[in-house]
């Protein structure tokens, strides 16, 4: 595809900035040959008037059509075949054989929704008809801004989680495209403007407008005919977005996923069984995609046994062999390095190992660091994210410890535990503790890797996210961008189909205290 540098408002395409940016390809540094035009306020303001006026069509639509244009998006996606591929690896330095993956997961996900919508049942329709007579159901809430994160250019990106659940819930969208993949915005966001057209959906049901300046961002956030944000991305952008919706004459709701640093408990029977197991096996997961995860395990929290040594040495080992990669941007490599100093200077932390460093690009140095709890306590710097491949290890003194330490966590997005059946059942309590501190919790696992599917929570108390009710992945999410709206004493003829006396869709509703079909 012939990339143009335009920006896409509904069935348009428009460049009248002046100041343009290129992609870079991390890899070796150099600029790649596009020039992409940063959306101007007027190009911004016609994205969010056109989704405003979409809207007010895009939310009659019925389940079937919505699930359609979904289908059709997943259509054009997988239609860009190798070209949508290469695109990614050159803007992200990621390999190839990474996006076939998580193009797959971002097709998926579209499908997913589209049959959630062919169901039904999630607009969780109530009736109560034996007093007066009221009904409730959810609907969309308005236009939604969305905001691509970098770290994945397809399922967190223009054609991710977010806009798919917007799109499902009946929300047209207006898409902030992430500058360090503006190539593979447009790929998606003209694929996109594709299937709606196909499929027939009002102008302006879709728009994507590009930017390397925090202004183009903050101009969506602030539009009054947006109703809702998704973010995922660093805890500064996410917080400082979440203040300037809550600034708003119509203070907006801001689900933003700002990433958490995901503590792992090894507890004592575990390490002495498959201690050496484990810790090579956490190397994996932190330095799986450069450590580019939210969900990266940076904190693992080890029991006082003796065999703790042999944990440390061998995921010290694993460490000692393992290779630099190259980063997603210059930006997220510095950042990498700035907090990676910040920790190991902290008193008390020390560092156990470094990978080998490769020459080309922007490198990132996998670390292993070593602290104990009683640091840990008193530094609360030892729990910020560290955006790249390294983990703290903590030594507790005693089971106390642990449960001193995981009582003073803030919110993360997970926490795991590692534990035989008899350290599980000794160590309920510290469950229990966690249960208060994450969206969501793994035993005998690692947190990299979060399926799409029904059940799936990506969420967490703040500072993981600005709202530990939602969810960003899974079907879940599409619940962030819709309202409960209660319909009393209204005749049938007036009434959605969902709430009609006669259940033609099938869905599943509670009628007077009951489910029924
Ligand atoms: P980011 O800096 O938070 O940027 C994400 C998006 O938000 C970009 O489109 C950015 O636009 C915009 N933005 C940032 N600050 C803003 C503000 N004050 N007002 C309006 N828009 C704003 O995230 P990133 O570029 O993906 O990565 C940078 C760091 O974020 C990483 O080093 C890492 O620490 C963290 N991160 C976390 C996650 C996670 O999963 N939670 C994912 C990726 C990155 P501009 O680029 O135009 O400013």
């Amino acid at each position: 595809m012939n990339l143009t540098g335009q920006n896409i408002l509904g069935y348009e395409t428009s460049r009248q900035g002046i100041n343009t940016f290129q992609a870079h390809n991390p890899n070796n540094g150099t600029a790649l040959p596009e020039n992409f035009h940063e959306a101007t306020a007027e190009e911004i303001n016609t994205a969010c008037e056109k989704a405003e006026m979409a809207f007010e069509i895009y939310r009659k639509l019925t389940a079937a059509e919505r699930a359609l244009f979904l289908e059709t998006i997943a259509e054009e996606i997988m239609s860009l075949g190798d070209d949508l591929l290469e695109r990614c690896h050159l803007e992200s330095g990621l390999l190839v054989k990474r996006f076939q993956g998580e193009r797959g997961r971002t097709v998926n996900q579209l499908r997913l929704f589209a049959e959630l919508l062919k169901e039904g049942s999630w607009v969780d329709a109530k009736i109560d008809n034996k007093n007066a007579d009221i009904r409730q159901m959810q609907v969309p809430l308005g236009p939604v801004g969305v905001f691509g994160a970098s770290n994945f250019p397809l399922a967190f990106s223009v054609a991710g989680g977010d806009t798919a659940s917007a799109l499902a819930a009946g929300c047209s969208v207006v898409v902030k495209g992430h500058p360090a993949h503006p190539g593979v915005s447009e790929m998606i966001g003209k694929a996109i403007q594709k299937a709606a057209q196909k499929t027939r959906m009002p102008d302006g049901v879709f728009s994507m407008v590009q930017g390397k300046s925090i202004e183009v961002g903050q101009a969506i956030v602030k539009h009054p005919y947006i109703k809702a944000i998704g973010f995922t991305g660093s805890y500064k952008g996410g917080k400082a977005i979440f203040d300037e919706a809550n600034r708003r004459p119509e203070p907006i709701p801001v689900y933003a996923e700002m990433g958490s640093t995901n503590p792992v408990f090894i507890l004592p029977n575990i390490i002495k069984e498959k201690g050496e197991e484990i810790a090579t096996n956490l190397r994996k997961s932190v330095t799986m995609g450069v450590g580019q995860f939210c969900t990266n395990p940076g904190l693992t929290i080890l029991p006082n046994v003796e065999e703790r040594t042999l944990f440390i040495n061998a995921a010290k080992e694993a460490f000692d062999i393992s290779y630099s990669a190259t980063m997603l941007t210059e930006g997220i490599k510095k950042n990498y390095n700035a907090e990676l100093e910040k920790l190991q200077n902290q008193t008390g932390v020390e560092v156990l190992s470094t990978g080998d460093e490769r020459e080309e690009g922007e490198q990132g140095i996998p670390h292993l660091l070593q602290t104990d709890v009683a640091h840990f306590l008193k530094n609360e710097v030892m729990e910020n994210e560290v955006f790249g491949p390294s983990t703290l290890l903590i030594n507790a003194s005693s089971k106390a410890e642990i449960l001193q330490f995981a009582r003073q966590l803030h919110g993360h997005l997970t926490a795991t535990v590692h534990g035989t059946k008899e350290d599980l059942k000794e160590y309920e309590d510290l469950i229990e503790v966690l249960h208060r501190k994450v969206g969501r919790l793994l035993i005998n696992g690692f947190p990299t890797g979060v399926e799409v599917c029904h059940a799936m929570v990506h969420g967490g108390p703040f500072p993981a996210t600005t709202d530990s009710r939602m969810t960003s992945v899974g079907t879940g999410a599409i619940t962030r961008f819709t309202r409960p709206l209660c319909f009393q004493n209204f005749p049938d003829f007036l009434l959605p189909k969902e709430l009609k006396d006669k259940n033609t869709l099938e869905i599943w509703r509670l009628v007077n205290g009951e489910w029924k079909k």
